[in-house]
Protein backbone atom coordinates (compact mmCIF):
# COMPACT_ATOMS: atom_id res chain seq x y z
CA UNK A 1 0.00 0.00 0.00
CA UNK A 2 1.68 3.26 -0.80
CA UNK A 3 2.56 5.86 1.96
CA UNK A 4 4.37 8.82 0.47
CA UNK A 5 3.99 12.61 0.28
CA UNK A 6 1.81 12.36 -2.28
CA UNK A 7 -0.77 11.15 -0.05
CA UNK A 8 -0.20 13.46 2.58
CA UNK A 9 -2.85 16.18 1.08
CA UNK A 10 -5.55 13.43 1.39
CA UNK A 11 -4.72 12.60 5.02
CA UNK A 12 -4.60 16.18 6.27
CA UNK A 13 -7.84 17.06 4.51
CA UNK A 14 -9.46 13.46 6.69
CA UNK A 15 -7.43 15.16 9.73
CA UNK A 16 -9.20 18.17 9.47
CA UNK A 17 -12.29 17.33 8.58
CA UNK A 18 -12.58 14.02 10.81
CA UNK A 19 -13.78 13.78 14.75
CA UNK A 20 -11.59 11.15 15.34
CA UNK A 21 -12.36 8.76 18.33
CA UNK A 22 -8.77 8.01 19.33
CA UNK A 23 -5.89 10.80 18.88
CA UNK A 24 -1.97 9.22 19.20
CA UNK A 25 0.65 11.46 19.97
CA UNK A 26 4.23 10.05 19.01
CA UNK A 27 5.34 7.75 16.14
CA UNK A 28 7.79 5.65 18.07
CA UNK A 29 6.95 1.73 19.06
CA UNK A 30 4.29 2.46 21.54
CA UNK A 31 2.03 4.77 19.59
CA UNK A 32 2.56 2.50 16.65
CA UNK A 33 1.35 -0.34 18.45
CA UNK A 34 -1.54 1.56 19.88
CA UNK A 35 -2.44 2.67 16.26
CA UNK A 36 -2.26 -0.65 14.98
CA UNK A 37 -4.73 -2.09 18.19
CA UNK A 38 -6.96 0.73 17.70
CA UNK A 39 -7.60 0.83 14.17
CA UNK A 40 -8.05 -2.88 13.72
CA UNK A 41 -10.45 -2.58 16.66
CA UNK A 42 -12.05 -0.54 14.46
CA UNK A 43 -11.57 2.33 16.55
CA UNK A 44 -11.98 5.88 14.02
CA UNK A 45 -7.85 6.56 14.92
CA UNK A 46 -5.03 9.28 13.85
CA UNK A 47 -1.20 9.21 14.44
CA UNK A 48 0.99 12.69 14.82
CA UNK A 49 4.66 12.47 15.11
CA UNK A 50 6.43 15.33 15.17
CA UNK A 51 9.60 14.32 14.13
CA UNK A 52 10.59 11.07 11.91
CA UNK A 53 8.40 7.47 12.82
CA UNK A 54 11.23 5.68 14.93
CA UNK A 55 12.72 9.11 15.49
CA UNK A 56 13.41 8.89 19.36
CA UNK A 57 14.31 5.99 21.66
CA UNK A 58 12.46 3.15 19.12
CA UNK A 59 15.57 3.55 17.04
CA UNK A 60 18.46 3.67 19.27
CA UNK A 61 17.86 0.22 21.45
CA UNK A 62 19.76 -2.76 21.74
CA UNK A 63 17.57 -3.83 19.26
CA UNK A 64 16.88 -7.16 20.93
CA UNK A 65 13.40 -8.90 21.47
CA UNK A 66 14.06 -10.22 24.90
CA UNK A 67 12.47 -11.11 27.76
CA UNK A 68 15.03 -8.94 30.00
CA UNK A 69 17.01 -11.64 32.03
CA UNK A 70 18.53 -9.16 34.38
CA UNK A 71 14.76 -8.20 35.51
CA UNK A 72 14.90 -11.38 37.11
CA UNK A 73 17.63 -9.88 39.37
CA UNK A 74 15.00 -7.05 40.54
CA UNK A 75 12.38 -9.54 40.91
CA UNK A 76 10.09 -8.49 37.91
CA UNK A 77 8.66 -11.62 37.31
CA UNK A 78 4.78 -10.45 35.65
CA UNK A 79 7.68 -8.48 33.08
CA UNK A 80 9.90 -10.94 32.52
CA UNK A 81 6.70 -13.45 31.68
CA UNK A 82 5.16 -10.91 29.59
CA UNK A 83 8.23 -9.49 27.25
CA UNK A 84 9.01 -13.36 27.38
CA UNK A 85 5.87 -14.64 26.00
CA UNK A 86 6.09 -12.09 23.79
CA UNK A 87 8.73 -12.80 22.09
CA UNK A 88 7.34 -16.22 20.20
CA UNK A 89 4.43 -13.92 19.21
CA UNK A 90 6.35 -11.19 17.62
CA UNK A 91 8.82 -13.97 15.67
CA UNK A 92 5.50 -15.12 14.27
CA UNK A 93 4.30 -11.28 13.11
CA UNK A 94 7.73 -10.60 11.23
CA UNK A 95 10.10 -13.65 10.63
CA UNK A 96 12.08 -11.51 8.90
CA UNK A 97 12.18 -8.73 11.03
CA UNK A 98 12.47 -11.02 14.74
CA UNK A 99 14.84 -13.37 14.51
CA UNK A 100 15.82 -16.20 16.37
CA UNK A 101 19.56 -15.82 18.30
CA UNK A 102 21.11 -17.23 21.02
CA UNK A 103 22.81 -15.37 23.73
CA UNK A 104 26.12 -16.47 25.46
CA UNK A 105 25.79 -15.68 29.54
CA UNK A 106 29.64 -16.39 30.20
CA UNK A 107 30.50 -17.46 33.96
CA UNK A 108 33.28 -15.75 35.49
CA UNK A 109 35.26 -15.91 38.18
CA UNK A 110 34.39 -13.31 40.68
CA UNK A 111 31.51 -12.02 38.95
CA UNK A 112 27.82 -11.99 38.25
CA UNK A 113 26.04 -15.20 39.93
CA UNK A 114 27.38 -18.88 40.67
CA UNK A 115 26.62 -21.37 38.24
CA UNK A 116 23.97 -22.77 40.41
CA UNK A 117 21.82 -19.57 40.56
CA UNK A 118 22.73 -18.50 36.83
CA UNK A 119 21.31 -21.94 35.99
CA UNK A 120 18.00 -21.86 37.76
CA UNK A 121 17.53 -18.13 37.05
CA UNK A 122 17.62 -19.10 33.35
CA UNK A 123 15.40 -22.02 33.86
CA UNK A 124 12.98 -19.87 35.34
CA UNK A 125 13.66 -17.39 32.77
CA UNK A 126 12.66 -19.79 30.09
CA UNK A 127 9.84 -21.29 31.94
CA UNK A 128 8.22 -17.35 32.77
CA UNK A 129 8.43 -16.67 28.71
CA UNK A 130 7.28 -20.63 27.60
CA UNK A 131 10.23 -21.12 25.75
CA UNK A 132 9.64 -23.96 23.63
CA UNK A 133 11.91 -27.46 24.80
CA UNK A 134 14.50 -27.40 22.38
CA UNK A 135 15.30 -23.94 22.76
CA UNK A 136 15.87 -24.06 26.70
CA UNK A 137 18.62 -22.93 28.02
CA UNK A 138 21.94 -25.15 28.02
CA UNK A 139 24.44 -24.90 30.64
CA UNK A 140 27.91 -24.96 29.41
CA UNK A 141 30.85 -26.23 30.93
CA UNK A 142 34.10 -24.13 30.86
CA UNK A 143 35.36 -25.96 27.82
CA UNK A 144 32.49 -25.72 25.69
CA UNK A 145 32.46 -21.77 26.28
CA UNK A 146 35.55 -21.38 25.85
CA UNK A 147 34.79 -23.27 22.65
CA UNK A 148 31.64 -21.06 22.19
CA UNK A 149 33.07 -17.72 22.50
CA UNK A 150 37.68 -18.38 22.41
CA UNK A 151 38.06 -14.25 22.67
CA UNK A 152 37.38 -15.08 26.27
CA UNK A 153 40.20 -15.18 28.85
CA UNK A 154 40.19 -19.34 29.46
CA UNK A 155 41.60 -18.08 32.67
CA UNK A 156 38.88 -16.74 34.47
CA UNK A 157 35.93 -18.78 32.54
CA UNK A 158 34.20 -21.06 34.72
CA UNK A 159 31.22 -22.04 32.54
CA UNK A 160 28.72 -20.14 30.72
CA UNK A 161 25.27 -20.43 29.63
CA UNK A 162 23.28 -20.41 26.27
CA UNK A 163 19.69 -18.63 26.11
CA UNK A 164 17.17 -17.80 23.71
CA UNK A 165 16.50 -14.63 22.38
CA UNK A 166 15.96 -12.56 19.20
CA UNK A 167 17.03 -9.58 17.47
CA UNK A 168 15.82 -7.01 15.17
CA UNK A 169 15.77 -3.94 14.09
CA UNK A 170 13.68 -1.71 16.57
CA UNK A 171 13.19 1.70 13.63
CA UNK A 172 11.99 -1.34 11.15
CA UNK A 173 9.64 -2.69 13.44
CA UNK A 174 8.02 0.16 14.25
CA UNK A 175 7.91 1.68 10.68
CA UNK A 176 6.32 -1.77 9.50
CA UNK A 177 3.67 -1.34 12.48
CA UNK A 178 2.96 2.08 11.21
CA UNK A 179 1.94 0.81 7.72
CA UNK A 180 0.14 -1.89 9.06
CA UNK A 181 -2.07 0.51 11.17
CA UNK A 182 -2.06 2.44 7.47
CA UNK A 183 -3.54 -0.14 6.33
CA UNK A 184 -6.14 -0.82 9.28
CA UNK A 185 -7.43 2.91 8.00
CA UNK A 186 -5.44 5.08 10.70
CA UNK A 187 -4.65 8.44 9.55
CA UNK A 188 -0.95 8.80 10.35
CA UNK A 189 1.74 11.20 9.18
CA UNK A 190 5.36 12.27 10.26
CA UNK A 191 6.77 15.44 11.12
CA UNK A 192 3.78 17.42 12.38
CA UNK A 193 4.12 18.31 16.06
CA UNK A 194 0.90 18.08 18.33
CA UNK A 195 1.73 21.99 19.98
CA UNK A 196 -1.17 22.42 22.08
CA UNK A 197 -4.76 20.46 23.28
CA UNK A 198 -8.09 21.63 22.40
CA UNK A 199 -10.11 21.94 25.53
CA UNK A 200 -13.84 22.17 25.55
CA UNK A 201 -15.82 21.81 29.16
CA UNK A 202 -12.11 21.04 31.13
CA UNK A 203 -11.93 17.80 28.79
CA UNK A 204 -9.36 17.16 26.13
CA UNK A 205 -11.28 17.33 22.72
CA UNK A 206 -8.42 17.36 20.45
CA UNK A 207 -4.94 18.93 19.86
CA UNK A 208 -3.54 22.11 17.68
CA UNK A 209 -0.93 20.74 15.37
CA UNK A 210 1.93 21.92 13.31
CA UNK A 211 2.88 20.60 10.07
CA UNK A 212 6.59 21.00 9.74
CA UNK A 213 6.38 19.50 5.77
CA UNK A 214 4.17 22.15 4.79
CA UNK A 215 4.77 24.36 7.16
CA UNK A 216 1.23 25.23 8.85
CA UNK A 217 -1.18 24.66 11.72
CA UNK A 218 -4.24 22.80 11.65
CA UNK A 219 -6.41 21.12 14.48
CA UNK A 220 -7.63 17.98 15.03
CA UNK A 221 -10.79 16.90 16.76
CA UNK A 222 -10.89 13.42 19.21
CA UNK A 223 -13.02 12.18 21.37
CA UNK A 224 -9.67 10.75 23.53
CA UNK A 225 -6.18 11.87 22.97
CA UNK A 226 -3.44 9.50 24.12
CA UNK A 227 0.30 11.09 25.00
CA UNK A 228 2.51 8.17 23.77
CA UNK A 229 5.93 10.48 23.75
CA UNK A 230 8.32 8.04 25.24
CA UNK A 231 10.88 10.92 26.96
CA UNK A 232 9.13 13.88 25.84
CA UNK A 233 5.55 12.49 27.59
CA UNK A 234 6.32 15.16 30.44
CA UNK A 235 6.69 17.61 28.43
CA UNK A 236 2.51 16.84 27.12
CA UNK A 237 1.90 16.49 30.29
CA UNK A 238 3.09 20.10 31.02
CA UNK A 239 1.37 21.40 28.34
CA UNK A 240 -2.21 19.50 29.77
CA UNK A 241 -0.71 21.35 33.25
CA UNK A 242 -0.71 17.71 34.46
CA UNK A 243 2.71 16.80 35.15
CA UNK A 244 1.72 15.92 38.81
CA UNK A 245 2.68 12.78 41.12
CA UNK A 246 4.67 10.25 39.24
CA UNK A 247 7.53 11.98 36.55
CA UNK A 248 9.89 10.47 33.78
CA UNK A 249 13.32 9.85 34.78
CA UNK A 250 15.39 9.72 31.81
CA UNK A 251 18.65 7.45 31.74
CA UNK A 252 20.91 7.65 28.55
CA UNK A 253 22.22 3.87 26.53
CA UNK A 254 24.86 4.33 24.11
CA UNK A 255 25.48 1.66 21.48
CA UNK A 256 29.12 1.91 19.63
CA UNK A 257 29.56 -0.13 16.51
CA UNK A 258 32.91 -1.89 15.32
CA UNK A 259 34.37 -3.56 12.29
CA UNK A 260 33.20 -7.07 12.70
CA UNK A 261 37.73 -8.44 12.70
CA UNK A 262 37.99 -5.85 15.19
CA UNK A 263 36.21 -8.10 17.72
CA UNK A 264 34.65 -10.90 15.64
CA UNK A 265 32.31 -12.28 18.33
CA UNK A 266 31.40 -15.61 17.45
CA UNK A 267 27.83 -15.41 18.52
CA UNK A 268 25.53 -12.60 20.94
CA UNK A 269 27.22 -12.72 24.28
CA UNK A 270 26.22 -10.34 27.71
CA UNK A 271 28.63 -10.15 29.70
CA UNK A 272 29.92 -8.94 33.60
CA UNK A 273 32.13 -5.42 33.36
CA UNK A 274 33.84 -4.25 36.39
CA UNK A 275 31.51 -2.30 38.10
CA UNK A 276 29.04 -4.95 38.16
CA UNK A 277 27.02 -4.06 35.23
CA UNK A 278 26.58 -6.47 32.35
CA UNK A 279 26.91 -5.22 28.79
CA UNK A 280 25.77 -7.16 25.03
CA UNK A 281 28.20 -7.46 22.11
CA UNK A 282 25.97 -8.33 19.28
CA UNK A 283 27.30 -9.46 15.84
CA UNK A 284 25.73 -8.14 12.79
CA UNK A 285 26.69 -8.56 9.11
CA UNK A 286 30.09 -7.13 9.32
CA UNK A 287 30.41 -5.46 12.74
CA UNK A 288 29.74 -5.80 15.78
CA UNK A 289 27.90 -3.61 18.73
CA UNK A 290 28.33 -3.01 21.73
CA UNK A 291 25.99 -1.39 24.48
CA UNK A 292 24.75 -0.11 26.75
CA UNK A 293 25.71 1.99 28.79
CA UNK A 294 23.12 3.73 32.08
CA UNK A 295 23.37 7.16 33.08
CA UNK A 296 21.44 10.29 34.23
CA UNK A 297 20.53 12.32 31.47
CA UNK A 298 18.66 15.92 31.70
CA UNK A 299 19.70 17.34 28.34
CA UNK A 300 18.13 18.34 25.17
CA UNK A 301 15.77 14.98 24.08
CA UNK A 302 16.25 16.15 20.43
CA UNK A 303 20.08 15.84 20.52
CA UNK A 304 21.02 12.87 22.33
CA UNK A 305 25.14 11.65 21.44
CA UNK A 306 27.37 9.08 22.64
CA UNK A 307 30.03 11.39 24.42
CA UNK A 308 34.20 10.13 24.53
CA UNK A 309 33.69 9.24 28.39
CA UNK A 310 30.74 6.91 27.37
CA UNK A 311 32.59 5.21 24.66
CA UNK A 312 35.67 4.98 26.84
CA UNK A 313 33.04 3.15 29.23
CA UNK A 314 32.63 0.46 26.57
CA UNK A 315 35.63 0.12 24.82
CA UNK A 316 36.99 -0.89 28.64
CA UNK A 317 34.33 -3.35 29.56
CA UNK A 318 35.47 -5.04 26.38
CA UNK A 319 39.23 -4.79 26.36
CA UNK A 320 39.23 -5.84 30.18
CA UNK A 321 36.88 -8.79 29.20
CA UNK A 322 38.41 -10.14 26.00
CA UNK A 323 42.51 -9.65 26.55
CA UNK A 324 42.75 -10.34 22.77
CA UNK A 325 40.47 -7.39 21.44
CA UNK A 326 42.27 -4.18 22.27
CA UNK A 327 39.57 -1.95 21.01
CA UNK A 328 40.95 2.09 20.51
CA UNK A 329 38.93 5.06 19.80
CA UNK A 330 39.58 5.29 16.58
CA UNK A 331 37.99 1.98 15.68
CA UNK A 332 34.86 3.08 16.55
CA UNK A 333 32.79 3.15 12.96
CA UNK A 334 29.51 4.44 14.32
CA UNK A 335 27.50 4.51 17.66
CA UNK A 336 23.94 5.94 18.58
CA UNK A 337 22.38 7.19 22.28
CA UNK A 338 18.97 6.60 23.19
CA UNK A 339 16.82 7.69 26.34
CA UNK A 340 15.10 5.34 28.80
CA UNK A 341 11.78 7.29 29.71
CA UNK A 342 11.73 5.43 32.85
CA UNK A 343 9.35 6.16 35.81
CA UNK A 344 10.84 8.21 38.47
CA UNK A 345 11.64 6.23 42.12
CA UNK A 346 13.35 8.00 44.59
CA UNK A 347 16.79 6.80 45.90
CA UNK A 348 17.10 4.83 42.72
CA UNK A 349 20.26 4.53 40.30
CA UNK A 350 19.49 4.47 36.81
CA UNK A 351 20.00 0.60 36.48
CA UNK A 352 17.80 0.04 39.28
CA UNK A 353 14.98 1.69 37.82
CA UNK A 354 11.65 -0.18 36.78
CA UNK A 355 10.98 -1.20 32.90
CA UNK A 356 7.21 -1.45 33.52
CA UNK A 357 4.69 0.80 31.56
CA UNK A 358 2.49 2.66 33.60
CA UNK A 359 -0.55 4.96 32.18
CA UNK A 360 -1.50 8.27 33.90
CA UNK A 361 -4.64 9.77 33.52
CA UNK A 362 -5.08 13.39 33.74
CA UNK A 363 -7.79 15.47 35.23
CA UNK A 364 -9.06 16.82 31.15
CA UNK A 365 -9.20 12.89 30.38
CA UNK A 366 -5.27 12.99 28.88
CA UNK A 367 -4.04 9.27 28.72
CA UNK A 368 -0.47 9.55 28.84
CA UNK A 369 1.38 6.15 28.71
CA UNK A 370 5.20 5.72 29.91
CA UNK A 371 8.10 3.13 30.87
CA UNK A 372 7.66 -0.61 28.95
CA UNK A 373 10.24 -1.59 26.59
CA UNK A 374 9.81 -2.03 22.54
CA UNK A 375 9.25 -5.90 23.27
CA UNK A 376 6.16 -5.33 25.01
CA UNK A 377 4.86 -2.84 22.98
CA UNK A 378 1.90 -5.08 21.45
CA UNK A 379 0.54 -5.85 25.04
CA UNK A 380 1.19 -2.28 26.63
CA UNK A 381 -1.08 -0.96 23.29
CA UNK A 382 -3.92 -3.94 24.15
CA UNK A 383 -4.10 -2.62 27.95
CA UNK A 384 -4.65 1.27 26.57
CA UNK A 385 -7.14 0.40 23.90
CA UNK A 386 -8.75 -1.45 26.45
CA UNK A 387 -8.87 1.41 28.94
CA UNK A 388 -9.94 3.80 26.12
CA UNK A 389 -12.76 1.49 24.69
CA UNK A 390 -13.98 0.51 28.65
CA UNK A 391 -14.23 4.24 29.46
CA UNK A 392 -15.23 5.84 26.20
CA UNK A 393 -17.05 3.42 23.73
CA UNK A 394 -18.44 0.46 25.32
CA UNK A 395 -21.64 1.08 23.49
CA UNK A 396 -19.83 0.13 20.33
CA UNK A 397 -19.34 -3.03 18.85
CA UNK A 398 -15.85 -3.18 18.24
CA UNK A 399 -13.60 -6.02 17.48
CA UNK A 400 -11.29 -7.72 20.27
CA UNK A 401 -7.91 -7.14 20.00
CA UNK A 402 -6.16 -9.56 17.91
CA UNK A 403 -3.14 -7.90 16.90
CA UNK A 404 -1.44 -11.25 17.68
CA UNK A 405 -2.75 -12.32 14.73
CA UNK A 406 -2.33 -9.18 12.25
CA UNK A 407 0.94 -10.19 10.34
CA UNK A 408 3.05 -6.76 9.35
CA UNK A 409 3.96 -5.49 6.24
CA UNK A 410 6.43 -7.49 4.37
CA UNK A 411 5.95 -10.40 6.84
CA UNK A 412 3.27 -12.79 4.73
CA UNK A 413 5.41 -15.96 5.36
CA UNK A 414 3.15 -18.94 6.46
CA UNK A 415 5.74 -20.08 8.65
CA UNK A 416 9.23 -18.25 9.74
CA UNK A 417 11.27 -20.98 8.36
CA UNK A 418 9.96 -19.63 4.59
CA UNK A 419 12.25 -16.87 5.28
CA UNK A 420 14.97 -18.98 4.53
CA UNK A 421 13.57 -20.48 1.01
CA UNK A 422 12.83 -16.08 0.41
CA UNK A 423 16.56 -15.30 1.19
CA UNK A 424 17.64 -18.05 -1.13
CA UNK A 425 15.97 -17.26 -4.19
CA UNK A 426 16.85 -13.18 -3.54
CA UNK A 427 20.00 -14.21 -3.46
CA UNK A 428 19.97 -16.03 -6.64
CA UNK A 429 18.20 -13.28 -8.19
CA UNK A 430 21.11 -10.54 -7.09
CA UNK A 431 23.51 -13.19 -8.11
CA UNK A 432 22.47 -12.18 -11.83
CA UNK A 433 23.73 -8.58 -11.01
CA UNK A 434 26.48 -9.05 -8.94
CA UNK A 435 24.85 -7.79 -5.57
CA UNK A 436 24.24 -11.10 -3.50
CA UNK A 437 26.08 -9.81 -0.99
CA UNK A 438 23.15 -7.46 0.05
CA UNK A 439 20.37 -10.30 -0.28
CA UNK A 440 20.30 -10.88 3.43
CA UNK A 441 20.19 -6.98 4.51
CA UNK A 442 17.47 -6.92 2.45
CA UNK A 443 15.27 -9.59 3.08
CA UNK A 444 15.85 -8.35 6.53
CA UNK A 445 15.10 -5.30 6.36
CA UNK A 446 12.30 -5.57 3.99
CA UNK A 447 10.98 -8.92 4.40
CA UNK A 448 8.74 -9.91 0.99
CA UNK A 449 9.00 -6.18 -0.25
CA UNK A 450 12.61 -6.97 -1.43
CA UNK A 451 10.74 -8.36 -4.34
CA UNK A 452 8.85 -4.71 -4.86
CA UNK A 453 12.41 -3.03 -4.82
CA UNK A 454 14.50 -5.75 -7.19
CA UNK A 455 11.68 -5.21 -9.71
CA UNK A 456 11.82 -1.97 -9.66
CA UNK A 457 15.44 -1.97 -9.67
CA UNK A 458 15.34 -4.10 -12.95
CA UNK A 459 12.67 -1.79 -14.68
CA UNK A 460 14.20 1.56 -13.98
CA UNK A 461 18.54 1.29 -14.01
CA UNK A 462 20.71 0.43 -16.79
CA UNK A 463 23.62 -0.83 -14.44
CA UNK A 464 23.12 -2.84 -11.44
CA UNK A 465 25.05 -1.97 -8.56
CA UNK A 466 25.26 -0.44 -5.03
CA UNK A 467 24.16 2.48 -5.88
CA UNK A 468 21.57 1.54 -8.36
CA UNK A 469 20.59 -0.86 -5.43
CA UNK A 470 20.21 2.08 -3.04
CA UNK A 471 18.59 4.67 -5.17
CA UNK A 472 15.65 1.57 -5.93
CA UNK A 473 15.48 1.39 -2.00
CA UNK A 474 15.23 5.08 -1.33
CA UNK A 475 12.23 4.81 -4.24
CA UNK A 476 10.70 2.36 -1.85
CA UNK A 477 11.15 4.19 1.25
CA UNK A 478 9.88 7.40 -0.56
CA UNK A 479 6.40 5.80 -1.89
CA UNK A 480 5.35 3.03 0.77
CA UNK A 481 7.53 4.28 3.71
CA UNK A 482 6.61 8.26 3.80
CA UNK A 483 10.70 9.01 4.15
CA UNK A 484 11.14 12.41 4.21
CA UNK A 485 14.43 13.27 4.88
CA UNK A 486 18.30 11.65 3.82
CA UNK A 487 18.12 11.15 7.69
CA UNK A 488 14.99 9.42 7.75
CA UNK A 489 15.96 6.94 4.63
CA UNK A 490 20.02 6.50 6.29
CA UNK A 491 18.54 6.08 9.37
CA UNK A 492 15.42 4.68 10.02
CA UNK A 493 14.58 2.74 6.78
CA UNK A 494 17.89 0.76 6.43
CA UNK A 495 20.12 1.30 9.77
CA UNK A 496 22.72 1.99 7.23
CA UNK A 497 24.19 4.97 8.69
CA UNK A 498 25.18 3.12 11.84
CA UNK A 499 25.69 -0.33 10.57
CA UNK A 500 27.31 0.23 7.55
CA UNK A 501 29.00 3.76 7.31
CA UNK A 502 31.25 2.92 4.32
CA UNK A 503 28.25 2.64 2.14
CA UNK A 504 26.22 5.47 3.59
CA UNK A 505 29.45 7.84 2.90
CA UNK A 506 29.47 6.58 -0.48
CA UNK A 507 25.73 7.22 -0.84
CA UNK A 508 25.88 10.40 0.54
CA UNK A 509 25.86 12.18 -3.51
CA UNK A 510 23.54 9.55 -5.12
CA UNK A 511 20.81 9.15 -2.79
CA UNK A 512 20.87 13.34 -2.26
CA UNK A 513 20.43 13.35 -6.20
CA UNK A 514 17.38 10.83 -5.75
CA UNK A 515 15.48 13.04 -2.81
CA UNK A 516 16.17 16.05 -4.38
CA UNK A 517 14.75 14.91 -8.11
CA UNK A 518 11.04 13.66 -6.22
CA UNK A 519 10.93 16.34 -3.79
CA UNK A 520 12.08 19.00 -6.20
CA UNK A 521 14.18 20.84 -3.36
CA UNK A 522 15.61 23.73 -4.13
CA UNK A 523 19.20 24.46 -3.85
CA UNK A 524 18.76 25.74 -0.76
CA UNK A 525 16.45 22.77 0.94
CA UNK A 526 18.96 20.23 -0.61
CA UNK A 527 21.93 22.39 1.11
CA UNK A 528 20.05 22.05 3.95
CA UNK A 529 19.47 18.73 3.93
CA UNK A 530 22.79 17.72 3.27
CA UNK A 531 23.82 19.69 6.09
CA UNK A 532 21.55 17.51 8.45
CA UNK A 533 23.13 14.48 7.36
CA UNK A 534 26.64 15.16 7.81
CA UNK A 535 25.39 16.19 11.27
CA UNK A 536 23.92 13.03 11.83
CA UNK A 537 27.28 11.13 10.68
CA UNK A 538 29.49 13.42 12.71
CA UNK A 539 26.99 12.91 15.64
CA UNK A 540 27.44 8.75 15.37
CA UNK A 541 31.17 9.02 14.48
CA UNK A 542 32.73 11.77 16.49
CA UNK A 543 32.56 12.41 20.46
CA UNK A 544 32.99 15.39 22.67
CA UNK A 545 33.90 14.59 26.26
CA UNK A 546 30.85 16.20 28.01
CA UNK A 547 30.05 14.41 31.45
CA UNK A 548 26.98 14.12 31.96
CA UNK A 549 27.13 11.00 33.88
P1 LIG B 1 9.92 6.89 21.48
O1 LIG B 1 10.44 5.87 20.58
O2 LIG B 1 10.89 7.89 22.00
O3 LIG B 1 8.75 7.62 20.71
C1 LIG B 1 8.17 8.83 21.15
C2 LIG B 1 7.93 9.69 19.93
O4 LIG B 1 7.11 10.81 20.28
C3 LIG B 1 9.21 10.27 19.34
O5 LIG B 1 9.39 9.77 18.03
C4 LIG B 1 8.98 11.77 19.37
O6 LIG B 1 9.53 12.45 18.26
C5 LIG B 1 7.46 11.87 19.42
N1 LIG B 1 6.96 13.14 19.99
C6 LIG B 1 7.43 13.78 21.10
N2 LIG B 1 6.73 14.92 21.31
C7 LIG B 1 5.80 14.99 20.32
C8 LIG B 1 4.79 15.95 19.99
N3 LIG B 1 4.60 17.05 20.73
N4 LIG B 1 4.03 15.74 18.88
C9 LIG B 1 4.21 14.62 18.12
N5 LIG B 1 5.16 13.70 18.39
C10 LIG B 1 5.94 13.86 19.49
N6 LIG B 1 13.56 -2.45 24.74
C11 LIG B 1 13.56 -3.73 24.28
O7 LIG B 1 12.53 -4.38 24.28
N7 LIG B 1 14.69 -4.33 23.81
C12 LIG B 1 15.90 -3.71 23.83
O8 LIG B 1 16.90 -4.26 23.37
C13 LIG B 1 15.94 -2.40 24.37
N8 LIG B 1 17.12 -1.75 24.46
C14 LIG B 1 17.16 -0.46 24.86
C15 LIG B 1 18.38 0.19 24.89
C16 LIG B 1 18.44 1.55 25.18
C17 LIG B 1 19.77 2.25 25.20
C18 LIG B 1 17.25 2.26 25.46
C19 LIG B 1 17.32 3.73 25.72
C20 LIG B 1 16.03 1.61 25.49
C21 LIG B 1 15.96 0.24 25.19
N9 LIG B 1 14.76 -0.47 25.19
C22 LIG B 1 14.73 -1.76 24.77
C23 LIG B 1 13.49 0.20 25.54
C24 LIG B 1 12.74 0.65 24.28
O9 LIG B 1 13.62 1.08 23.28
C25 LIG B 1 11.78 1.78 24.63
O10 LIG B 1 10.96 1.36 25.69
C26 LIG B 1 10.88 2.17 23.46
O11 LIG B 1 11.60 2.36 22.28
C27 LIG B 1 10.11 3.45 23.81
O12 LIG B 1 9.28 3.75 22.72
P2 LIG B 1 8.26 4.96 22.78
O13 LIG B 1 7.44 4.87 21.55
O14 LIG B 1 7.56 4.97 24.07
O15 LIG B 1 9.18 6.26 22.74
Amino acid sequence: MKFSFLQRPEIKTRLTSTHYDLLIIGGGITGAGIALDAASRGLKTALLEKSDFAFGTSSRSTKLIHGGLRYLKQLEFGLVKEVGSERAILHKLAPHLVIAEKMLLPLRDKRGFGSILTSLGLKLYDWLAGVEEADQRKMLTRNQTINAEPLLDPKDVKGGGLYAEYRTDDARLTIEIIKKAVEQGCDILNYVQVKDFQIQNKKIAGAVAHDFFTNDDFEVKAKVVVNATGPWVDDLRELDGSKKGKTLRLTKGVHIVVERSKFPVQQSIYFDIPDGRMIFAIPRNDITYIGTTDTNYNDDKDEVHATTEDVVYLINGVNESFPDVNLQMEDIQSSWAGLRPLIHEEGKSPSELSRKDEIFESQSGLLSIAGGKLTGYRKMAERIVDLVIEKHFKALTLQECNTKNLKLVGADFDEPIEVRGYLEEITVRLKHHNLEKYARYLVYNYGKNTTVILDHLEQTFPAFNSESLAKAEAWYCIHFEMALTLVDFFIRRTGMLFFDINRTKMLVEPISLTFKGHYKWDELHYEKEREQLQNAIRSATQFKAINNR
